[in-house]
């Protein structure tokens, strides 16, 4: 009985499959307490883009209060409808926190993607006209029903203050969020919260305030919920239609539930 075993050599570390590890940056030791987000996006380039903008600028924490996390985007070339990005991130994520963000666009299977989220506790980031409305609404207030179309919201966003590098925003297809739109948006996150919060307020519905949002974790295996109920978690409320909250964007609760920023009162 003397000497090393050989347990040292031999001890494994749970719970990570070898794709996630390719994708962490971090050593797997810190990675383990680090809350990871399985976030699945419509889109294919503008959600995936922004959302390693999340990890890389604060996934690291503050070191004041704000935890780590990293956000993992699940995404397809071409994108995906609604249902199957709900359906895409409770696959990728297992057990674990699962969002799904998608826009009004056309789409026509919004209620069954609320209804597939509501079972499986899959939290929404939904935006109406799109997705393009929490970018501009870093550098503006914004308001008035779009009717679906983003048109406007782009215009304005090619042209905010402070907005120069999304000049050419979805122009040539270009609707990557890379280098300078990221240095603009970055500083500004405060500004958008605040702007998607008065949009919360400002509904046509009247009853819906962003107070009421709800940004604590849920497990997955809690409860189901109405899909009713799980759309109320944005603030707006239970009998507010989601097709009929134009415009409006709920990206500030995934910004909230990180502590990105507080959501205040
Ligand atoms: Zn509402």
């Amino acid at each position: 009985m003397s000497g090393r075993t050989g347990n040292g050599q031999g001890l494994r570390r749970r719970g990570r499959s070898e794709d996630e590890r390719s994708l962490a940056p971090r050593s797997e030791t810190r990675s383990r307490e680090v809350r990871v987000l399985y976030v699945a996006c419509e889109g294919e380039s503008t959600e995936p883009d922004y959302l390693r903008y999340l990890n890389e600028q604060f996934g690291d924490g503050d070191g004041q209060g704000r935890p780590p996390f990293r956000i993992q985007p699940v995404y397809r070339k071409n994108g995906m409808t609604p249902s199957e990005a709900v359906e895409a991130a409770g696959k990728a994520a297992a057990e674990d926190e699962a969002w799904a963000l998608f826009d009004r666009d056309q789409h026509h299977d919004i209620p069954q993607a609320v209804k597939i989220a509501a079972d499986s506790k899959i939290e929404l980031a939904f935006s109406h006209p799109s997705f393009d409305l929490w970018l501009l609404l870093h550098f503006q207030a914004f308001g008035g029903a779009q009717s679906g179309s983003s048109r406007i919201v782009v215009d304005k966003l090619r042209q905010a203050k402070g907005a120069s590098p999304f000049k050419g925003y979805d122009k040539r297809n270009d609707k990557s969020i890379k280098g300078a739109r990221r240095d603009a948006l970055n500083g500004r996150e405060g500004q958008a919260v605040t702007h998607a919060r008065s949009l919360v307020a400002s509904c046509a519905h009247g009853r819906c305030k962003p107070a009421h949002a709800k940004t604590e974790p849920v497990g997955r295996d809690t409860e189901p919920q109405t899909a009713q109920q799980w759309m109320a978690r944005s603030g707006h409320a239970p009998d507010c239609q989601i097709l009929q909250r134009d415009p409006s964007t709920d990206m500030w609760r995934l910004l909230a539930t990180l502590g990105i920023h507080p959501d205040g009162g």
